[in-house]
């Protein structure tokens, strides 16, 4: 069969496929400690699966509006209200099925063949193909890790043409741990905002911040950033949700109803009763996301001391989300009998075949001298992954 080039021109999720594998050799009764997991390890909280199980029980089992329960839009225009001062009519939001078809939806509205989207590297995974199957072309622009690799003026500047459409912007960011402060955010966000570049804005990870670092919502910056910016958000990270799928999205009306037309000729409405879900998720009380994430800020203080200690390793504190994203280029070129390290990837492949520990390679994300360390995994798997990695590390000559 003859498939689309646009199919053919991408690959599936690399996280995907090594979460996989890893749970695949966990099935076959070898010991792996999976540090690829890019979701949270607690269960969703009790009182949101129980407003799941009161909507089956409640006959609510059928199709929503395709934008979303109005009661659902509701709860997401007060949460913005609420945790980022943001101004969202109904009419302005809508509710997907995951922050990735968030994503994907928009980039079907906006892009026309040969449109140009910004992508800072490193990126997460799905937003190159995200603008691949749209038509758009992916234009990564490589950021510096000495600005733990925040993207500065000077290089979105250069990046920029008359065709580009709308930027990717990723704070607390998948992979690097870093969250950009209000003053960093703006130079870059006002700069697009004043070419009516969009800004898609993914705050997936908005809970996940330490050492009391603020979150900045991208598009309270300003009125004409407001204007010029989509927020991505979800339930999926905040409240250990992943697998309810739902997603959802604040911007200028026109492209919420290009999304909902979009939606409403393909996935139809995202399931009713994980937006019954999502509603307790985002009404409810938030101890829950409190808890959870003091969890995470110990087990980031834990992984970024051991990864430090590794010989040269180096790894800085991340910031927010739950990766750490430390370079790894000391060991490139460095050999297992005849196998040369030759990057990332030849590097995660021998510490998975040899120490059991799976890892996501720098090179999937677009920045080759680092490795993905998710610590959505419990202290003593974090100690004993990190031991494995050294030791591995150490016999390479
Ligand atoms: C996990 C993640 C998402 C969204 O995940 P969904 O499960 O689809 O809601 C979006 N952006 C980033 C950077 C992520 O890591």
């Amino acid at each position: 069969m003859e498939l689309s080039r646009r199919v053919t021109s991408i690959a599936p999720s690399p996280t995907l496929a090594l979460d996989a594998k890893a749970n695949q050799m966990r099935a076959e009764g070898i010991d792996v400690i999976n540090f690829t997991v890019g979701q949270p390890d607690f269960n969703t909280p009790e009182r949101i699966c129980q407003a799941a199980i009161k909507a089956i029980n409640d006959g609510f089992t059928r199709y929503t509006p395709a934008a979303g329960t109005p009661e659902l839009k509701q709860a997401v225009c007060g949460k913005f209200k609420r945790d980022n001062g943001l101004d969202y009519t109904p009419d302005q939001v809508m509710i997907n099925v995951g922050g990735k078809h968030s994503g994907y939806l928009v980039m079907q509205a906006l892009l026309n063949e040969g449109d140009e989207v910004v992508v800072p590297a490193p990126y997460w995974v799905s937003y190159p193909p995200m603008v691949i199957l749209a038509g758009g072309t992916p234009v990564i622009v490589p950021t510096q890790e000495k600005n733990k690799f925040k993207l500065q003026l000077a290089e979105l500047e250069k990046a920029v043409s008359n065709k580009t459409k709308a930027i990717f912007l990723n704070s607390p960011s998948n992979p690097t741990g870093a969250a950009y402060s209000a003053e960093e955010l703006l130079p870059v966000a006002q700069f697009c905002a004043e070419r009516g570049i969009l800004i898609v804005s993914d705050e997936i990870y908005e809970p996940m911040m330490y050492d009391g670092a603020k979150f900045t919502a991208t598009a309270s910056l300003s009125p004409l950033i407001y204007q010029n910016t989509v927020t991505l958000n979800g339930v999926s990270k905040a409240y250990a949700m992943t697998g309810w799928r739902i997603g959802y999205m604040g911007g200028p009306v026109d492209l919420i109803k290009a999304c909902s037309k979009i939606q409403s000729q393909s996935t139809s409405n995202p399931t009713s009763i994980a937006q019954k879900a999502a509603v307790e998720a985002l009404n409810g009380p938030q101890d829950d996301v409190k808890a959870m994430v003091e969890v995470f800020a110990r087990r980031r203080d834990l992984i970024y001391d051991l990864l430090n200690q590794i010989p040269g390793v180096s790894c800085f504190k991340p910031e927010g989300a739950f990766y750490a994203f430390p370079n790894f280029a000391a060991y490139y070129g460095k050999k297992a009998g005849d196998k040369v390290m030759t990057g990332s990837s030849e590097l995660c492949e021998h510490l998975l075949a040899t120490a059991h520990v799976a890892l996501v390679p720098g090179s999937a994300f677009g920045h080759d001298e680092c490795i993905r360390f998710s610590f959505a995994t419990s202290d003593e798997l974090i100690k004993a992954g990190v031991e494995r990695v050294a030791t591995a590390l150490a016999k390479l000559s």
